[in-house]
């Protein structure tokens, strides 16, 4: 039984509030009979009734409060002849009252009324804390109760809401473009789904678990939808960080819950998105360990054993690195197939597009192919996300069809971030714009560089100006002469600076610049075996996660090392810095040209951009 405070809190307020309204609404007028118990609206003081006594007016004495109030009968001129009721305080020693009460013939009347006001009081008082401890004591039995075992904390973990069911995802295989081979690798799947008895005929057994691994956006969630469309099953979905939630045990009954009525509904798709957020590796004990997704884990693993591979439940779940995952859950009859899903290359991209273009409104000129072409690197969701930019620009606009202009807003508005305002001419734009052509011709001039697309004074997110470069496709294997020339690239700004403006006047604007080139530096050294340390991996790339990069390999090499690596890495750098501030140097006379066309037109095309470069010197030809 797990009651944390915050539910507590959470559940009494309720209580607290009516009992707090049945207190003062409902006993008020009780308690408060003690002041009313009479009729008397006049009063009079304890003086004067003495003096109606000694003048044998007073009729009738009620006494009240244990002897501190009384109501008085009393008749007299002052009353006007007629038999009145009139209240009086009586202090608290009148022994002598009684007497003289008697001696005049009075008819006393002792109201014991303060017992059972004392009693009303008493339950006023008490009945709000009672109701609140009731409330507290059967909210305690009901989660104890019920199936024992962790996880019944007020049987949240019972919610409906926890996970979704879809009766009908209404997404196919058509739907999901560019990931054929994960395609194919369900088509199996639902064939289960829909023919179980094709399989189950010759004894073979259906994989129980997919595991889907990809880069996020690459239509992972997609894909588990598609399957369970194209058998037409219901989906179970629910996110690994909606089982680890605050209350400890309740992933754990999540599992349980999920399982049973996936189990009702069989056959179905359950898909656990995210499931690294439980399903890490067990016990790294870093930062402590965490029980409560050991223990969401176990149940999953429990769960997973526990149904025959035949049922018709099949577990599909998602992450972007299955690398951490506990090994447990990728042992066989658990997610032993693994399916990976990868940013779509060029082909895989024009098909997506087309896919998403089918319902948008795009102008005949507008080649789908231009649009794959310019957006490497982009997934699945990138390129939806950039079809609907361009659409929502389109009708701002009031076009009535999409076309290229809107197509590349939207693709530089996702790269870089909302457009901003030009900067007025102003020196500091005359620095930004000598700074951009020192990247841009840099680039252009290196054999290695990939080609200048734009560059622009046309502030955009953080930045301030932006030299674009056409992407190259593959960049998996880059040489080591490609990144030199990237880091030239990449140094071509603030050389440009030091060569115009002198050293003095370097601005703090090259410093996401000079962190890149440091990073793919270090890179050269540590990781790619390109430096005269050797062919030495000193560094992996985020081998732990929960690590902050740089601290996990504090010890993996020598000081010695440590020392040359420095060594290596500011060699590199600075070889490349002189070869960069050579090329600015050599073509100052360019540069100022381009510089003043800059500031005129705020952004030049790659193309003009090496048509007036090549009136100067020669171009390289580029690989
Ligand atoms: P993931 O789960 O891998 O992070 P999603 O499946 O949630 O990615 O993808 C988000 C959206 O991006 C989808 O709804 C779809 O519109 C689009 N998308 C992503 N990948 C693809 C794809 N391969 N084919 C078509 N659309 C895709
Ligand atoms: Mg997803
Ligand atoms: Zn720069």
């Amino acid at each position: 039984m797990k009651l944390s405070w915050k539910n507590l809190l959470l559940w009494s307020l309720p209580i607290i509030i009516i009992g707090f309204f049945i207190w003062q609404g409902f006993f008020a007028p009780i308690t408060n009979k003690n002041n009313d118990n009479n009729t008397a609206n006049s009063r009079m003081t304890y003086g004067r009734f003495l003096e109606y006594l000694d003048m044998g007016w007073v009729k009738k004495v009620d006494i009240y409060d244990n002897g501190h109030t009384a109501v008085i009968e009393a008749i007299g001129p002052e009353l006007g002849n007629r038999i009145q009721k009139i209240r009086v305080e009586l202090p608290n020693s009148a022994p002598e009252l009684i007497n003289k009460l008697k001696k005049n013939n009075v008819d006393i009347n002792a109201h014991p009324t303060k017992n059972t006001v004392a009693f009303w009081n008493l339950i006023g008082n008490l009945i709000f804390p009672l109701l609140l401890i009731t409330g507290l004591i059967f909210l305690f039995r009901r989660s104890n109760s019920t199936s024992g075992g962790p996880g019944q904390a007020m049987s949240f973990g019972k919610s409906k809401a926890l996970f979704q069911m879809e009766a009908k995802t209404g997404i196919i295989f058509d739907d999901v473009a560019g990931i054929d081979e994960a395609k194919e690798e369900f088509e199996e799947i639902v064939t289960f789904l829909k023919k179980p008895e094709y399989f189950t005929s010759v004894g073979a057994k259906i994989p129980k678990g997919v595991l889907l691994v990809g880069p996020p956006g690459t239509g992972k969630t997609l894909l588990a939808k598609a399957i369970a469309g194209e058998a037409s099953v219901p989906f179970f979905s629910i996110s690994g960080s909606e089982f680890v939630e605050m209350f400890v045990g309740v992933g754990a009954s999540r599992v349980r819950d999920l399982f049973k009525k996936a189990k009702e509904n069989a056959p179905c798709i359950i898909f656990i998105d995210e499931i690294d957020a439980v399903g890490r590796q067990r016990g790294t004990g870093i930062g402590g360990g965490n029980d409560e997704r050991e223990q969401t884990l176990n149940q999953l693993l429990t769960e997973m054993d526990g149904f025959e591979g035949n049922t018709g439940v099949i577990v599909v779940a998602a992450t972007n690195r299955a690398d951490i995952l506990d090994s447990a859950l990728l042992r066989p009859g658990r997610f032993d197939r693994q399916v990976s899903v990868d940013i779509p290359d060029f082909k895989g991209r024009l098909s997506i597009l087309n896919v998403h273009a089918k319902n948008k409104k795009i102008n005949e000129e507008v080649s789908l192919n231009i649009i794959a072409r310019r957006t490497p690197g982009f997934s699945g969701a990138d390129l939806a996300n950039l079809l609907n930019e361009a659409a929502i620009l389109t009708a701002r606009k009031r076009k009535n069809s999409i076309t290229l202009n809107e197509i590349d807003e939207a693709i530089d508005r996702i790269i870089a971030g909302m457009e901003g305002t030009p900067l007025i001419d102003s020196k500091s734009k005359k620095l930004i714009a000598y700074h951009e052509i020192g990247h841009a011709i840099v680039g252009t001039l290196l054999k290695d560089h990939e080609n200048v697309q734009k560059v622009t004074l046309i502030p955009r997110g953080q930045a301030k100006g932006l030299t674009w470069f056409s992407p190259s496709e593959d960049q998996n294997l880059i040489s080591r002469s490609q990144i030199k020339a990237r880091i030239m690239g990449a140094l071509g700004g603030r050389a440009a600076e030091e060569i115009v403006f002198g050293d003095a006047e370097v601005t703090t604007g090259a410093s996401n610049d000079l962190q890149q080139v440091t990073s793919m530096a270090r890179q050269m050294v540590t990781r790619f075996g390109m430096s005269e340390i050797g062919p030495l991996s000193l560094e992996n790339e985020d081998s732990n996660p929960f690590l902050g990069r740089g601290m996990q390999n504090a010890n993996e090499y020598s000081d010695e090392i440590a020392i040359k690596i420095d060594r290596q890495i500011y060699d590199i750098v600075q070889e490349c810095h002189i070869k960069t501030l050579e090329i600015i140097k050599n073509n100052r006379v360019i540069i100022d040209k381009l510089v003043d066309m800059l500031i005129e037109k705020e952004t030049i095309d790659g193309q003009e951009f090496r048509e007036i470069i090549s009136k100067y010197t020669n171009l390289p030809q580029k690989s």
